[in-house]
């Protein structure tokens, strides 16, 4: 028995029931002591079986290619995010899964257009060099001359306003934060950053600033850049928001710098069309005897309209959707439902997941625990739940199980944005975690496509979603510490 095993044995005889079901081999009679050993040893052989299966097969692989093939570019309303949904749906029925349909989502409709251009016009010694930009999501475009005006750098919202009106009014405002490299979780540094990008605008505005710019959400410093969602403040000007590359924002911080004056034109014909209708995409494992009990499995099916959206969120989806065909396949089917939905609208907007929610708050004691993953298809290091007490320690046990994948750590964390309002009403939410460090090199990005995902880290992440998923749908109790629906009304 390891540490890890000794150290969890009471939580485990606290609750028997709980591991005496997982899967494979199930027992025949009812164990003898020391079967919660062995039901963790349970969840070990599916770990082992599963991610055999997929590192053989590379079924999560295949499925992200041709998603990226089929529907590249898929940000929510265009068509190629329709060719997203039919592709689920399709994808959804060849591989067996049941009750597979699509719910309709009203999503906005955003359009880069074709012209997005940032152009020096001083220092002379550059003029007429383009930079690499990528308008944010949601951007107004510009008039057809473009804004040509003076670049004023700021390292953030206090230096905003310490230049105040004086300094911003008339003038591009450059964002250049950066990510801080010196965190440990780039998902951190992500999080401080990113109101820059997402506000910049807005803030800049309120000063009578032109338009802004914001440094790529990157700790990588090449030509690549990321755009976003940014979102205008009520009663403020609206004004064009890009993400410039994070080596451009360098040498325009260098020239500012040496005390040379920037000037740059700034031309975009993005806009904001008529919201249209779109469609969540789902499909079940139905569960073999508590059919009504829910475990979600998901990810989001639209990206940014810049690149494949491979690991933002292709790998998401394929994870969800190709660890119930695996179950499926294997007639690995559980006592309850596992429920794949691949969400609409993640990256501008949520319409996805609040249309979810909103139809499944009225009987969300069906949901025992939901779980997305939307960091990326790396190699896996566990899961991440906010979730504390008795159902931590009980979900910490079963992600133990996961060790051999290199997932065996449950880390404090949410879940996941599509999954965010159904965990403020409750609902168990667990976040699948992948190691996080080369995320922000393609989050965003032309780049985010296949060639840069590692097919066995993809499949060993699946088959770790694959393992717990079915162990916790396959447990006698609710994971989540809820009484069963049987026991109700
Ligand atoms: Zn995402």
């Amino acid at each position: 028995m390891s540490t890890a095993l000794s150290r969890l044995a009471p939580t485990l005889l606290l609750v028997p029931a709980l591991l005496l079901a997982v899967a494979a081999p199930a027992p025949s009679s009812p164990p003898p002591a020391g079967a919660e050993e062995s039901s963790v040893a349970g969840i070990r052989s599916l770990a082992r079986r599963l991610s055999g299966e997929l590192l053989q097969r590379g079924d999560t692989m295949a499925a992200l290619e041709e998603l990226c093939r089929v529907a590249p570019r898929r940000l929510s309303g265009s068509a190629s995010a329709d060719r997203a949904v039919e592709w689920a749906e399709r994808t959804m029925r060849e591989l067996g899964l049941e009750n597979v349909r699509r719910e309709a989502v009203t999503v906005p409709r955003w359009v880069r257009g074709e012209r997005e251009r940032l152009v020096v016009v001083e220092p002379s010694l550059y003029a007429g060099q383009e930079l690499p930009i990528l308008a944010l999501g949601g951007s107004i475009g510009t008039p057809t001359r473009g804004i040509t005006a003076e670049v004023v750098r700021v390292t953030g919202f206090p230096e905003l306003d310490a230049l105040g009106r004086e300094g911003a009014e008339g003038r591009i405002v450059l964002y250049d934060t950066p990510m801080q490299s010196a965190l440990l979780d780039p998902f951190a540094a992500y999080g401080q950053a990113v109101q820059h990008r997402s506000n910049g605008a807005a803030n800049a505005a309120a000063l009578g600033a032109v338009a802004s710019i914001t440094r790529s959400m990157t700790t990588r410093v090449d030509d690549h850049p990321h755009t976003g969602g940014m979102r205008y403040r009520e009663g403020v000007e609206r004004i064009p928001a890009v993400a410039l590359s994070t080596a451009a924002t360098d040498r325009v911080s260098s020239w500012l710098a040496k005390g040379e004056r920037v000037v740059v034109r700034l031309e975009l014909d993005c806009r904001t069309e008529e919201p249209v209708e779109s469609a969540n995409v789902i499909g079940e494992v139905i569960g073999r005897e508590l059919p009504e009990e829910i475990v979600l499995v998901g990810g989001h099916l639209d990206s940014w309209d810049v690149g494949p959206g491979a690991h933002d969120d292709g790998a998401g989806s394929c994870h969800a959707l190709i660890a119930a065909a695996t179950l499926k396949r294997l007639d690995l089917r559980p006592r309850r439902t596992i429920r794949v939905v691949l969400f609409m609208n993640e990256e501008n907007g949520l319409a996805g997941g609040r249309d979810y929610h909103a139809r499944v708050k009225d009987e969300l004691e069906t949901h025992v625990m939901a779980l997305e993953s939307d960091r990326g298809g790396f190699a896996p290091r566990g899961f991440s739940t906010a979730v504390e007490g008795k159902v931590r320690e009980d979900l910490a046990a079963l992600v133990e199980g996961l060790s051999e994948l290199g997932a065996g750590r449950l880390f404090m964390g949410g879940g996941g944005a599509d999954i965010s309002p159904l965990a403020r009403d409750g609902v168990l939410a667990v976040g699948f975690v992948p190691d996080p460090s080369r995320y922000f090199d393609f989050h965003h990005t032309t780049i985010d496509s296949p060639e840069n995902v590692n097919p066995r880290e993809l499949e060993l992440g699946t088959a770790a979603i694959a393992t717990l998923i079915h162990t916790v749908a396959d447990l006698e109790a609710r994971i989540d510490g809820k009484p069963p629906l049987t026991d109700r009304d």
